[in-house]
Formats: structure tokens, C-alpha cells, sequence
């Protein structure tokens, strides 16, 4: 049963060019398909988390991050009476605008876009590649995907301001999104909260005592666990703790929102849009613990000095390889080249485009092709 604040699939806005109805699957849970077979979804297997492919099999990558995310955005749109289809759309496209080398790689290709007064932003790119860059279906292209899905590509985690994204006028910037867009940028936190502590902790990066010093709530909830478990490993300990962290930010997300729209008198998803603020939110105790956790992994994980290479690699690579197209726009595969020949399309944004797409893996080739000499 969806709540009367969720969306309903039969209200759609429905799609750019308009599709007969599936026999088995409503609009959401194709764009959910189409999402799972775009080959943008499929590259965030080789595309950096925290963790480059050089350290372990079993670390995350963007691809296992977005399953992470799209799993807890289900409970907790289910618990809320969302639509679930819609939020685990949201979840699985929500990182597929990333460009290789996780954080740095993003920041470098920014930073080489303002050089030319331009900039590089994860959201409007994945759009574009829904939108434009996924060639796949005759009738269309990109993936036709509902007004409701790239609404919430654009609106998950920030708000853009109208006047300086005109093109981005049909989102209706001046609302909020709906909750099942709302959430996912909470749920992303939690997700990648826990699993950095959990590889952080496995890479050794991190110890037991450090995590239980910097994480007060990882604390607690480790010496609940000491009592239940005293002769259980460490590691067990640690996971079954830490099992109790995310339970605990999921359990007070779904808490928390629930009462914030029952004290704000929220009723429909017009009143969800129209309300001044974002309904969805964890608890102001439960947001310290996340403001700690994630200061915590800041100070001890994202900066520590065994991650410091292969950051300076990720800037490196990405500067040079920019430059490198910016000069050499011929060595660019033939279909860039006549993107950039296109009328009122730049060069900058073009070989932007074309590393953002890139996985780890192809880039490193791409520099050892062009740079390496
Ligand atoms: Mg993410």
C-alpha cells in the first residue's frame, strides 16, 4: 500500500517520447531495467569508490556502492509507504554520472573545466548520459526514462538555483523533490558510512581502537556486542557492530521522517513538493552521529597518507590526458570529433564527456597511449 505522499507510478509525467504500456512492468521498474542494462551502470564495476583496483577484489566499487544503496533505499522506502520501484531507480543511477578515480578524478576534471569557464558536476552528467549518451533502443534516444527519474537525478542531493540552470527549468527547481528522491542522498551517506569503516578496518587502514575511539556510536553498539558475543573474533565483532550502526541511522531515517511529515501535516506528494524544506532527514541526535562518523573517515581514512598515491595518480592522469585532447582533439575517437564539430558544443566539454565515461581501467591505458613517452 503506497502511502498518499508517495508517487504513483499512474500519475506519471510520463516520458519524452511515449511508450505503449508493458504487459508486466510499470514505467518505474523499466527505467529501473533500462537503468541495470545501460552500459554506463555496467563501467561503475571498474570505477573507484575510496579504493582503487589496486588494493583488493573485495573492497567496493561504485558498482557494489550503488547495490548498497539501492538495497537500505528499499527498506526504507518500503517502511515509509514509497513507491519502491521509483527509489531503487533513483538508487541505482544515482553514482552513474561519476568519472573514474572516485573523488580526485572528479575534482581534477572540475577543476580543468573551470580553466575554460566551464565545470563538471556528476548530476548534470548523469542526465546527459540518460538523456543523450546511451544509444541503445531504434525509437529513441538515450533511455526515455520517466519525468520522475531524472527528476530525481537532478534533485536527490542538492538544489540548483533556476536562474542559473535555465536548462533545467522543466525540474521544477523552485519545488522539492519527492521523498523517494529525497532519501537517497541519506541513504548514500549511511551506505558508504559503514562500508568505508568496513573496508577502511579490512585494508588496515584503520584499527578496532581507533574506530571505537573517533566512532562513539560504532562504540556503543561494539560493547553491547562484547557481552553478547565476548568469544566471538574480532572481525565478527566489528561486522556485528557495525551491522547495529546502519540499523540504527536506517531505523531513525524512517522514524524521524515519518514524524516530520505527520507534525508538518503532510497528506500528498503536492504537499511534499510545496513544503519549504526537504521532510526527509535523520533525528538532530542520529545526524551528530553521522556528522562524526563522516568526520571521522575525513580525518583517518579519505587523507590517510596509504591512499596518497594513487590520488596524486588520479590528478595526474586526468590533467594530463585533458590537456593532451585539448591539444590533439584528432586523437579523439572519430564519433567526439564530430561531436565537437557540432554547433554550440566546446571542445573543454567534449573531452570532458569523454574521460567522465572512462573506467579506471581504460584510463590508465588511455595514459600510458598518449602521456606515458
Ligand atoms: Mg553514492
Amino acid at each position: 500500500m503506497l502511502a498518499a505522499y508517495a508517487v504513483h507510478v499512474e500519475r506519471s509525467r510520463g516520458r519524452r517520447v511515449p511508450e505503449p504500456p508493458h504487459p508486466y512492468r510499470n514505467d518505474f521498474q523499466r527505467d529501473r531495467d533500462r537503468v541495470i542494462h545501460a552500459r554506463a551502470f555496467r563501467r561503475l564495476e571498474a570505477k573507484t569508490q575510496v579504493f582503487s583496483r589496486r588494493h583488493s577484489d573485495h573492497f567496493r566499487n561504485r558498482l557494489t556502492h550503488t547495490l548498497e544503496v539501492s538495497q537500505i533505499s528499499r527498506t526504507i522506502a518500503g517502511a515509509l509507504g514509497l513507491n519502491v520501484d521509483l527509489a531503487e531507480a533513483l538508487a541505482l543511477v544515482h553514482d552513474i554520472g561519476h568519472p573514474p578515480f572516485g573523488h580526485s578524478g572528479e575534482k581534477t576534471l572540475d577543476a580543468c573545466m573551470r580553466e575554460h569557464g566551464l565545470a563538471f558536476d556528476h548530476n548534470l552528467h548523469a542526465l546527459r548520459i540518460v538523456e543523450d549518451f546511451e544509444q541503445r533502443y531504434a525509437a529513441f534516444p538515450g533511455l526515455n526514462l520517466t519525468f520522475e527519474v531524472r527528476e530525481g537525478i537532478i534533485k536527490h542531493s542538492r538544489d540548483y538555483v533556476a536562474k542559473e540552470h535555465p536548462e533545467l527549468a522543466e525540474y521544477l527547481l523552485d519545488q522539492r523533490p519527492p521523498l523517494e528522491a529525497q532519501l537517497i542522498d541519506l541513504t548514500d551517506e549511511i551506505a558508504y558510512n559503514t562500508a568505508d569503516l568496513d573496508d577502511g578496518y579490512e585494508a588496515h587502514l584503520l584499527s578496532l581502537d581507533q574506530i571505537r575511539r573517533g566512532v562513539p556510536i560504532f562504540d556503543g553498539f561494539f560493547h553491547e556486542v562484547e557481552q553478547l558475543y565476548p568469544d566471538a573474533p574480532d572481525k565478527l565483532k566489528f561486522n556485528e557492530a557495525l551491522k547495529r550502526v546502519l540499523n540504527r541511522m536506517v531505523d531513525d531515517l524512517i522514524k524521524n521522517t515519518q514524524s516530520r511529515a505527520r507534525e508538518s501535516g503532510i497528506r500528498t506528494l503536492e504537499d511534499v513538493r510545496h513544503f519549504p524544506e526537504r521532510l526527509a532527514a535523520f533525528s538532530s541526535t542520529a545526524d551528530a552521529e553521522r556528522r562524526q562518523t563522516k568526520e571521522f573517515l575525513y580525518e583517518n581514512l579519505y587523507f590517510s597518507p596509504a591512499l596518497a598515491d594513487e590520488k596524486d595518480d588520479a590528478e595526474r592522469i586526468v590533467r594530463k590526458l585533458f590537456t593532451f585532447w585539448m591539444k590533439n582533439p584528432q586523437a579523439l575517437p572519430h564519433n567526439y570529433q564530430e561531436k565537437a564539430k557540432a554547433e554550440g558544443e566546446s571542445l573543454a566539454r567534449v573531452v570532458c564527456d569523454y574521460i567522465a565515461g572512462m573506467t579506471d581501467n581504460f584510463i590508465y591505458d588511455q595514459y600510458e597511449k598518449h602521456c606515458s613517452r
